[in-house]
């Protein structure tokens, strides 16, 4: 049986792997000059909230039997990958929350191409799916692009892995801001939702959500970073800062979750998709896992980002208002936190403030720019528990297609779960499918 894998990143790696161990003749296709994706940009941490109540309540919308799938595939397959690709570099994730696994991106990567390789699996570079090509209403195959030719790629199945659609810029005007503006991009720039736009082309039914986007507030340009700095200049501390937009408003509960995913999306619904965080020294001093806001901030400051200082809260929103946030609404905005916050009301703020709450008092205060990115969406292709790929006719699997990863939409709806156990566990849970029904096929 043939298997043709559509993009190399982990979810395509290890659907790649899983279907050669299954016996299957497997050629991945990856677009970009390396296999990787944007694993190698990552923290590399795969988990799981630790139980269905606590995925079901931090991720309410989301799908129930592909975030059950995660939790029951995700400890088998960290075992599996240990054994295949590298032994994890730590067993926890700091989140009492989750339950997973620390890994090495690079040589997790490094270790499946290489089995990859010695299993006998062809890995083509420069290789972009275009189209997926249809015989009697299943996949037959696809028409690839490399070198600057076409040619047809003929498969009994196709896995789908190619990241979904973070780095299209019209894709996520339409689905996400429903309008125009641009997130920036806090991934690897290929996903282009090639195999989403394909798959749809083809019948495929798309996931509930595709609004949804995870992704973090970066320093706002002029800052400028390199990829591999993604995670540095992530400014993960809107729960301890006042988050203001362009009106001097507040727009969002800053602590609504522990992830602040609630947070970037709000700020990707402000004017000119920019917010300010506002600090006091206080706030400089405090932890969010690893690094202090204040390490954060340097960050952004070293990215050239824009840090505005100022001795007293009078003088920081004067320097706010050059940059067009309006004083007075701004310093009533502040005034009003502080107010609540100090007589334990945070709850009765419009929007309302989660805890942590503390008041915005110590001097020096700042004010970060920051602006919202993408890493990847979390709308996609619509999977059933065994990652077939849905036919929007009658929401029965499409024969010969499977998706992994980014790509399986729904897990993460209207909230945050892992994108590197989506890859891991569907990317085997896609191989596992793809071969059975091949075998289920040919016995009929
Ligand atoms: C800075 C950062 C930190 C992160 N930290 C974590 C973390 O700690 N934990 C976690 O769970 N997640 C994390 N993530 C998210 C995680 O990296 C992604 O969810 C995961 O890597 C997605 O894997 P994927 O294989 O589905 O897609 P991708 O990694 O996007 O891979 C898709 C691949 O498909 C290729 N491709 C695209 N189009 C085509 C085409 N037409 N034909 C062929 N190939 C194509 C692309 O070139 C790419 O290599 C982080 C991401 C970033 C950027």
């Amino acid at each position: 049986m043939r298997i043709l894998v559509a993009g190399g990143g982990l979810a395509g790696l290890v659907a790649a792997l899983g279907s050669l161990e299954s016996g299957a003749e497997v050629t991945l296709l990856e677009k970009g000059v390396r296999p990787g994706g944007s694993f190698v940009y990552s923290s590399g941490y795969i988990w799981s909230y630790r139980d269905l109540a606590t995925f079901r309540r931090e991720v309410p919308a989301g799908d129930a039997a592909l975030q059950r799938l995660i939790l029951r595939r995700l400890p088998p397959d960290l075992g599996w990958l240990e054994e295949r690709g590298a032994p994890a570099l730590a067993r926890e994730t700091g989140n009492p929350l989750t339950f997973g696994a620390r890994f090495d991106p690079e040589r997790v990567v490094a270790s499946l191409v290489q089995r990859i390789a010695a299993a006998g699996g062809r890995i083509l570079t420069n290789a972009r799916l275009r189209i997926l090509t249809l015989a009697g209403g299943r996949i037959a195959g696809a028409e690839v692009a490399q070198n600057g030719g076409e040619r047809r790629e003929p498969a009994d199945a196709v896995i789908l892995a190619t990241g979904g659609f973070a780095a299209s810029r019209e894709l996520v005007r339409r689905y996400i801001l429903r309008g125009p503006g641009e997130l920036q991009l806090r991934a690897h720039p290929r996903s282009t939702g090639d195999g989403f736009r394909a798959a749809l082309a083809a019948g495929a039914l798309a996931s509930p959500g595709l609004d949804g986007f995870y992704g973090r507030n970066l320093p706002a340009p002029p800052a400028n970073f390199s990829p591999q700095e993604f995670v540095e200049v992530s400014q993960l501390y809107g729960r301890h800062a006042v988050a203001l937009n362009a009106a001097g408003e507040r727009y969002a509960d800053e602590a609504a979750d522990w992830s602040e995913t609630a947070l970037v999306r709000a700020t990707a619904r402000q004017p000119g998709l920019r917010a300010w965080y506002v600090l006091d020294a206080a706030a400089l001093r405090r932890r969010v896992r690893d690094r202090t806001v204040e390490e954060m901030v340097a960050a952004a400051l070293r990215a050239g980002g824009t840090v505005l200082r100022a001795e007293s809260l009078e003088k920081l929103a004067e320097r706010l208002a050059e940059r067009g946030v309006p004083l007075k609404r701004a310093l009533r905005t502040l005034g009003e936190y502080d107010a609540a916050v100090s007589a334990g009301r945070a709850a009765e703020l419009s929007p309302p403030r989660s805890e942590p709450a503390a008041p915005v008092r110590v001097p020096p205060f700042m004010a970060v720019e920051v602006a919202p990115a993408i890493t990847h969406t979390t709308g996609g292709l619509a999977v059933d528990a065994g990652c077939r790929v849905l036919r929007q006719a009658d929401g029965r699997p499409l024969p010969g297609l499977y998706a992994a990863g980014v790509e399986a939409g729904g897990v993460s709806t209207g909230g945050y779960a892992s994108g590197l156990a989506s890859a891991l566990v569907f990317g085997r849970v896609a191989a596992g499918s793809a071969v059975e029904d091949g075998k289920a096929d040919l016995k009929r």
